[in-house]
């Protein structure tokens, strides 16, 4: 095991339950990257460096191939029951983490506490979820029509993984990919993002005491990911891409995918419509606003990026989500006060208030926040611009911060045409007491994702995906599984 290693204090000041290593996993061990490189991981609520972690290259990403590679075909033979025993053992062990954990990520993300109890129990339960469907891998079995032969399938491990994930949920992106991979048979190297891979180290490290075997799981965090996971990509013993990140990477990785027509699964960005019609129940789609805008401070994929507000309810909605969201408390996202914390880094203030500028540009009115405030650490407050114009850059890219852009609207039509009026489709929010209403609107939505009178979707037991350019594919649920296996089929004469 490498020296080097992090304790992150627990709620009182003391010691965490272990030291995290801050190697790479690769195999059975942890270990320093060859070059010496370490990459900085910064406190989003000071701005201040917390510890480093070693920076992978080319050679130490093929090392973690081979590691993956090495343990493919005895963890593809694993009886699935054990399989499964072991997944429940990675739930149980995260859970008994959990308070710990939560605190982990809030330091390195800045989310809120109460965000990242959440995050940790929504990543443990792809394990307990997992284990489940590990034994649950049936096949088919038919005659062909011309009565012949019979048909025979199965569902084989597809072999080597690469997961790639982001920063806004360190935890749940990570278990959402290794849980199904590992269920399926297959073996793995995980590429947490750059700025949060703490919460990654600590998890593979639970796994690893939980008893997931060498080589099954496999960690390395790179500072210039592109030639590292390129080299990777260009492995033929690797047969699976998961990504989740933005539009723009997933595409370039799709590139590099096709080279050895590697299977991609893409979980990517979103611009999520939130429709309130005259009918809704005001204070229920208040709650709903809140959880789709302000879970993760907004840093979400699925979260509401544009309100369309029926004109009706329009004006009474505006002024109970400013009160609503004027109240949240502002800070460190360990303090357990907090209901808004730090953005992940500066680039996405910059951004943020590159698109509220923009807005503001071209017509729309500030109710509350509008600005960044003056600070340590990356903090843009609770904000609610109203009256919204067209054409305006936030309503074509995700803002990923607490920004609430609303719109009034008059006609269902114009607002269905304008929540589909987007590249993305990933995941959409309808509130209104005409339940048959709502499920023809969440029909006609172009979104992966619709839901119907809450401000939730995400769901370990649900299928997790877009469509356009929101991403290829599932994960979660039992469609989640099959992303990681292999149709064979088998012509059998007897
Ligand atoms: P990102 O910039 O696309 O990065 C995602 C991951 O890809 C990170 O690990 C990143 O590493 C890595 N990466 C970047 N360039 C790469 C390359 N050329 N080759 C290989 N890997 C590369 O996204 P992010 O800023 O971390 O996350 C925010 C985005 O994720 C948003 O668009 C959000 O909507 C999306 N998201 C989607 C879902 C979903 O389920 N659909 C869920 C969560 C987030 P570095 O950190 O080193 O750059």
């Amino acid at each position: 095991m490498t020296s080097l290693t992090y304790t992150p204090p627990d709620a009182g000041g003391r010691p965490g339950p272990f030291a995290i290593p801050t190697g790479l996993l690769i195999g059975h061990s942890w270990r320093d990257s060859t070059s010496g490189a370490r990459i900085e991981i910064v406190n989003p609520s000071t701005g201040e460096t917390l510890t480093a972690v070693a920076d992978c290259g080319v050679a130490e990403g093929i090392a973690a191939v081979d590691a993956a590679s090495a343990a493919a075909a005895d963890w593809a033979a694993t009886p699935p029951r054990k399989r499964a025993d072991i997944l429940f053992a990675c739930f149980h062990a995260m859970m008994a983490e959990q308070e710990w954990l939560a605190q982990l990520i809030s330091l390195e993300n800045g989310k809120a506490l109460s965000d990242a109890r959440g995050e940790v129990a929504y990543a443990a339960e792809f394990f307990r979820w997992y284990a489940e469907e590990a034994v649950r891998i049936t096949g088919e079995m038919g005659i062909a029509p011309g009565g012949a032969n019979r048909i025979l399938v199965q569902y084989q491990p597809i072999g080597v993984a690469l997961l790639i994930t982001p920063w806004n949920f360190p935890a749940a992106m990570a278990t959402r990919k290794i849980a199904p991979a590992l269920a399926a048979g297959c073996t793995c190297i995980l590429k947490p993002a750059e700025e949060t891979p703490l919460t990654a180290l600590a998890v593979a490290e639970i796994l690893r005491r939980a008893g997931v075997p060498a080589g099954v799981i496999n960690v390395i965090n790179a500072s210039d990911p592109g030639p590292v996971c390129s080299a990777i990509l260009h492995d033929t013993r690797v047969r699976k891409l998961s990504f989740t990140g933005s539009t723009e990477v997933g595409r370039i990785l799709l590139r590099e995918a096709a080279d050895t027509v590697v299977s991609a699964s893409m979980e990517l960005g979103g611009n999520a419509p939130f429709l309130v019609l005259d009918d809704a129940d005001l204070d229920a789609a208040i709650e709903g606003a809140m959880v789709a805008k302000m879970r993760n401070a907004g840093e979400a994929c699925t979260a509401a990026n544009r309100f369309y507000v029926q004109r009706g309810i329009h004006d009474r909605f505006v002024e109970k989500l400013v009160a609503r969201m004027g109240a949240m408390a502002v800070g460190a996202g360990c303090d357990p006060a907090t209901q808004c914390g730090a953005m992940i880094n500066q680039a996405s203030i910059d951004k943020i208030e590159r698109l509220v500028a923009d807005a503001i540009a071209k017509g729309a009115d500030v109710r509350l926040g509008g600005a960044t405030l003056e600070r340590a650490g990356f903090f843009y407050p609770p904000s609610v611009i109203a009256n919204v114009q067209p054409g305006s850059a936030i309503l074509e890219d995700e803002v990923f911060g607490p920004v609430a852009a609303i719109i009034p609207f008059d006609d269902i039509e114009d607002a269905i045409r304008l929540a589909n009026a987007t590249d993305y489709g990933l995941a959409a929010y309808v509130y209104s007491a005409d339940l048959k209403n709502a499920l023809q609107i969440a029909e006609r939505i172009e979104c992966g994702m619709v839901a119907v009178n809450r401000g939730l979707v995400s769901d370990a037991a649900a299928p997790f995906g877009g469509m356009k350019q929101s991403g290829l594919g599932r994960e979660g649920s039992h469609h989640g599984l099959t992303e990681y296996c292999e149709i064979k089929y088998i012509a059998v004469s007897w």
